[in-house]
């Protein structure tokens, strides 16, 4: 791809938008434009066909009927694992993330299959629905600050040994398997179970994503006073006693 251009693709906003997950496409979209790159965004809903030009794939939350949906367009379409295919990178959130996995439990409580972009498995947890506020260290290697965020699922995701554990939690749930895991990723494909919309509080995940997907090391800074502002107000609200 040129350079200075990015496609990005947002996945079924009629069906998974539950949770204000659109803000990621729009804070990524800025902070690409803040970078002049030249952004086209598609919208691509529930009843047309997936691109596979697209650079950037962002697949959001939604309730356990639309998720199931989804996961059968998404499968007769096999348009977004033939992007992954060819390179895409690909962000998601609680749905959509254990839609992108191996198998999920849907609304009738039956085994769904997922689209085996991420070595994960999830199951239906026997506890109490996993919701609240989350801050997490995100996998050192990925060189990212805390991540804040809020989760809401019922969901319990098992990662394989092909998936990274996207953070660890120092509060809240994440995965909800107790073993402090948050999320997953591989080389192009993430998964998290942040909503919030998650890069409105992190945006520095929207720019690891295009940094990947220009297949660059860096980008030219930005003012992040105010993210910096907000992350250091939830790290302190998180180490306050209960
Ligand atoms: N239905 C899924 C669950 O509860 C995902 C929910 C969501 O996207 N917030 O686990």
């Amino acid at each position: 791809m040129s350079q200075n251009s990015l496609r990005l693709v947002w996945v079924y906003p009629d069906l998974l938008s539950t949770y204000g997950d659109q803000g990621n496409a729009l804070v990524l979209e800025r902070r690409a434009l803040q970078r002049r790159l030249d952004v086209q965004r598609v919208d691509v809903r529930s009843d047309q066909p997936i691109p596979t030009s697209g650079d950037i794939y962002l697949i959001g939350g939604g309730e356990d009927r639309p998720q199931r949906l989804a996961a059968e367009r998404l499968r007769r379409d096999g348009g977004l694992n033939r992007a992954v295919a060819n390179g895409a990178i690909v962000f998601s959130v609680c749905a959509g993330y254990q839609i992108l996995g191996h198998e999920f439990i849907n609304d009738l409580g039956q085994r769904e299959q997922g689209l085996g972009l991420l070595d994960v498995v999830s199951t239906r947890g026997e506890g109490d629905r996993c919701v609240g506020d989350v801050l997490a260290d995100i996998d050192a290697p990925l060189g990212l600050p805390p991540l804040t965020g809020f989760e809401n699922h019922q969901g319990v995701t098992h990662l394989g040994p092909t998936a990274r554990p996207f953070a660890r939690v120092r509060f809240g749930q994440g995965n909800g398997t107790g073993d402090g895991t948050e999320g997953a990723y591989n080389e192009t494909v993430f998964g998290t179970y942040m909503h919030g919309p998650v890069m409105a509080r992190n945006p520095h995940i929207a720019d690891l994503l295009i940094k990947l997907a220009l297949d660059v090391n860096a980008l030219p800074p930005v003012d992040d006073r105010w993210y910096d502002a907000l992350r250091a107000e939830r790290i302190a609200a998180a180490s306050q006693p209960a």
